[in-house]
């Protein structure tokens, strides 16, 4: 099969060696396209491809239409926002995620971004520690689950909240359950999100709840902007001098959020939680191997389209 490997933001060099051997050895053919700039380039890339490997790349009707032989494309990484899925089912194409692969890596950033608030964003200004202090989990999922892990080992008080699992499942997780997303906010000094962004998650973190978090509380935001409504968070910055935003990649309103709030806002000029070579290698190799099972066998255990 040919299977295109098409990365707006490439893959460590040392990854797309680790995909070509795992596709070669099972008789596919890799192609690589790199650092394209506009979706009409791989609209054109994918004319050929059976299979597509991706990492935050568009994946839109418009890019399905122009690839006829396309079954099944794996987003190397966890959140999937970025495929058109309702496209994908209509085209027949299998759309799969690797998830947890990278998990350690977003939740290294998260801790260190706590760390970076709390010691002032590393400033010779006076800090604070975060051992002693209360972390809410939003979402316990592979990166929730190692963020809980990092914080209790850093001394933090642990508690988490997911609506697909059960407070034993949380419990086992090593995190204190807690019952409603209010009194999470309520009791954390830190909120860490990691929910997905889907058409219920969007903008579904603003005023109200931020505002409930006590005073000098910190929200850390590795998931995704849309998570987060901007105009509701500018909100509750100019009315709550006290808080402060920490993100993996700017909100739109950043500059704003930096005129108006200086230090108590700091958003990674790019996204970088996943992007270690651990996490490159892990993903793009999952994604290999998916592909191969997919079509050896028919296996869709990570689809994410069904
Ligand atoms: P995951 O699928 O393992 O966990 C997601 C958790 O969210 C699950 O436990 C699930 O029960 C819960 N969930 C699902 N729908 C929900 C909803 N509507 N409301 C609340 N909770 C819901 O994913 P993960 O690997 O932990 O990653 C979490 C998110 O982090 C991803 O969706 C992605 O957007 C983001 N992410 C960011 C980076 C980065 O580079 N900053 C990298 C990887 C993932």
């Amino acid at each position: 099969m040919k299977v295109l490997l098409a990365t707006q933001k490439p893959f460590a060099a040392a990854a797309v060696k680790g995909i070509r051997d795992i596709l070669e050895a099972a008789g596919h053919e890799m192609s690589v396209f790199e650092k394209y700039e506009q979706a009409s380039e791989l609209e054109a890339a994918v004319a050929d491809a059976e299979a597509l490997i991706i990492r935050s790349d568009k994946v839109t009707a418009a890019v399905l239409d122009a690839a006829p032989k396309l079954k099944i494309v794996v987003r190397a990484g966890a959140g999937y926002d970025n495929v058109d899925l309702a496209a994908a089912t209509a085209h027949g194409v299998v759309v799969m995620n690797t998830p947890g692969q990278n998990a350690n890596a977003v939740a290294e950033l998260a801790v260190a971004m706590m760390i970076f608030m709390a010691r002032t964003q590393f400033t010779p200004a006076t800090g604070s520690e975060i051992q002693g202090k209360t972390l809410g989990i939003q979402a316990f999922g592979n990166v929730g689950r190692l963020v809980g892990a990092k914080a209790k080992a850093l001394g933090m008080n642990v508690k988490a909240i997911d609506p697909f699992l059960s407070a034993d499942q949380i419990a086992a997780g090593g995190a204190e359950p807690e019952t409603s997303l209010e009194s999470l906010y309520a009791s954390s000094d830190y909120v860490s999100i990691h929910i997905p962004a889907t058409p219920e998650t969007i903008g579904s973190i603003g005023y109200e709840l931020i505002s409930k978090m006590p005073k000098g509380a910190t929200l850390v935001n590795t998931a995704r902007k849309e998570v987060v409504d901007e105009a509701g968070l500018e909100k509750v910055l100019e009315a709550r001098p006290d808080l402060k935003y920490v993100t993996d990649v700017a909100p739109d309103n950043y500059a704003a959020l930096r005129e108006k709030f200086g230090m108590r806002v700091f958003a990674t000029p790019k996204k970088m939680g996943a992007q270690t070579a651990e996490a490159n290698i892990n993903a793009g190799l999952a994604a290999a191997r998916q592909i191969v099972s997919f079509f050896e066998t028919g296996c869709v255990k990570f689809q994410v389209n069904k």
